[in-house]
């Protein structure tokens, strides 16, 4: 069996052209004038991902969803290191593993410099840093009232995947195959998040469901909200199932979107669409922000419902 050191050369040792020192010595060395960002996320086999499931996707979503909370803070990701327990060390799933991590590191302009590799129950915790104006930081306490709310991409379709793996609905070949790419394979936001420095002073990524994220961004700014439920932005496979209790479900509350709800003033409308168009993104406005506490959804027959932080449970 490949001993560890040598599973850590020949996996995750790769050039950090952003970094002084990588991957190697007792720490790495990085050096920036910029204020840095930082943020990490665990996942956990049996938690966040099922045994067995693909390497490849894993170690991309590894990295993607870190790449998501950079992008929700306005960030420029630059360096990450990469916390690994495996139950054993297979070389075809670490082939495959550092593949997908690494691709995306490439893809994305981010180094691997350092990180740490045990034995035990398979858990990938991996920790971002990146560079931001503190001044334009897009924070959860950012939310003024009047501000409009806007949510990227579409809403729902992992949880939508995840319910056809659970087997509580059963998806159709094509549907299937795109909730599925939806919940394996998100795509950070990141270069939005970048566009939205300067325009938003307040984002968070959907990571545990809409209304749970957007009600951390109510409490930390002190402010309460109104949201359409028509207005939520949906993909043709969720248009078949929005008004059916699991779709209604999935999109208000359903995980691992990692799409980014912000707010932005009325008077900056002209100038987010712009940017949405240019990079090819859905943006929607969803509502608005108002004085006062708590999260108001308006569903389809006007009638508004007050939202509790887990959302669904007691929307109905
Ligand atoms: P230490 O004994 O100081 O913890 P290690 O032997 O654990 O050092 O790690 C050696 C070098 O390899 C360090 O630079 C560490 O950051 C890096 N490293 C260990 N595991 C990983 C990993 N999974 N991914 C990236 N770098 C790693
Ligand atoms: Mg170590």
């Amino acid at each position: 069996m490949i001993a560890e050191f040598e599973l850590i050369a020949r996996y995750f040792t790769k050039a950090s052209p952003n970094a002084l020192l990588g991957v190697g010595d007792d720490c790495a060395l990085i050096a920036s004038g910029r204020t840095i960002a930082v943020s990490t996320d665990m996942l956990v086999e049996g938690t966040h991902f099922f045994h067995g499931d693909d390497p490849f996707l894993l170690g991309k979503k590894a990295l993607s969803v870190n790449l998501s909370d950079m992008a929700a803070m306005g960030a420029n990701p630059r360096w990450a290191t990469l916390a690994l327990s495996l139950p054993e060390a297979n070389e075809s799933w670490l082939e495959a593993f550092s593949g997908g991590f690494m691709m995306q590191a490439q893809d994305y302009g981010v180094d691997l410099v350092g990180g740490d590799t045990t034995r035990g129950g398979l858990a990938i915790c991996v920790q971002i840093m990146g560079e931001v104006d503190a001044e334009f930081a897009l924070r959860r306490s950012g939310a003024m009232i009047g501000d409009e709310i806007w949510v990227s991409g579409n809403l729902g379709d992992a949880a939508l995947g995840l319910a056809h793996l659970q087997g509580e609905i059963e998806l159709d070949e094509a549907d299937a195959a795109f909730c599925l790419k939806a919940l394996r394979d998100p795509v950070p936001r990141v270069e939005l998040g970048l566009g939205l420095c300067g325009i938003s002073k307040c984002a968070i990524d959907i990571s545990d469901g809409f209304c749970a994220d957007l009600s951390h961004i109510l409490e930390r700014s002190k402010v309460s909200a109104e949201v359409e439920f028509a207005a939520l932005p949906v993909s043709k496979t969720m248009e078949k199932y929005r008004t059916a209790p699991l779709g209604e479900r999935a999109i208000l509350s359903g995980g691992d979107d990692y799409e980014l709800c912000f707010t932005v003033p009325p008077e900056k409308a002209a100038l987010l669409e712009a940017m949405g168009k240019r990079l090819g993104i859905r943006l929607s406005r969803v509502g608005r922000i108002r004085e006062g506490e708590g999260l108001v959804v308006v569903d389809e027959a006007g009638n508004a419902k007050r939202v509790g932080k887990a959302g669904y449970e007691h929307f109905r």
